[in-house]
């Protein structure tokens, strides 16, 4: 059986094993996912208010295991970019007189002046994808806001560590940058939560019901973003 539990912008979810044998109960984490094991008469609630108790210590468990699983990628694909939702070969050109980063042809390269440092290409695609950002989203949530007739006073773009996006209610909608990350699809259904959030303030049904009407797929979109999206990390994997 497997439950979920939701934190912050992610899902937890974890499967229960109860046993005969069992005296007491058990979390258990690895790559695979969260098992809880607890003794036959434990009750599906007490269970649910322990995982709950529980809930920051396995997250960041979690993370730690996508973070193994990420650095493993790493080695293996070396200079890879995860730009609208396709991991782009980055290439890297020392040498040059100016530090910059070009996008074409499905490639990345970056320019610097001498042996880079990771961190320092990380600044400059940060810098640039920023740009990029603002643009993208800021003309994509124009489109989106005559599609559905719902109009921001305003659109910022910026870095954000923990969520996508926020709405306020001076009908502001903050966007992060990083969702240049993830799949168009992913990055509409971004704008149309926010959207929608001008005018129903909570996650009730009926907000649910309105992003549907404008994003039928709102689902799979919202799995993507609890699965795949990481707002911590930068796009340079
Ligand atoms: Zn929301």
């Amino acid at each position: 059986m497997i439950s979920k539990l939701r934190y912050g912008n992610s899902v937890i979810k974890y499967s229960i094993v109860k046993s005969k044998r069992r005296k007491t109960s058990e979390i258990r984490i690895d790559e695979n996912g969260v098992e809880v094991r607890t003794p036959i008469t434990k009750k599906d609630s007490e269970i649910q208010e322990m995982i709950n108790e529980k809930k920051q210590w396995i997250f960041k468990k979690q993370l730690e295991f996508r973070d193994k699983k990420k650095q493993r990628n790493r080695n293996l694909y070396k200079n890879i970019v995860t730009y609208f939702g396709k991991d782009i070969p980055l290439k890297i050109e020392t040498g040059k007189k100016d530090e910059a980063i070009h996008y074409s042809k499905n490639q990345f390269t970056v320019h610097l002046k001498s042996e880079h440092s990771k961190k320092r290409i990380q600044k400059i695609y940060e810098n640039w994808l920023l740009e990029k950002a603002s643009k993208y989203l800021t003309n994509r949530t124009k489109k989106l806001a005559q599609k559905t007739g719902i109009k921001p006073s305003q659109v910022i773009v910026k870095s954000l560590r923990s969520r996508w996006g926020s709405a306020t209610d001076e009908g502001i909608i903050n966007l992060n940058s990083k969702l240049l990350k993830s799949p168009k699809a992913v990055i509409d259904y971004v704008i149309i939560h926010e959207l929608c959030h001008l005018k129903i303030w909570n996650h009730s049904q009926s907000f649910w019901n309105m992003v549907e009407r404008h994003c039928p797929d709102y689902r799979t979109h919202r799995n993507w973003l609890e699965s795949d999206g990481d707002t911590r990390s930068s796009l340079l994997n």
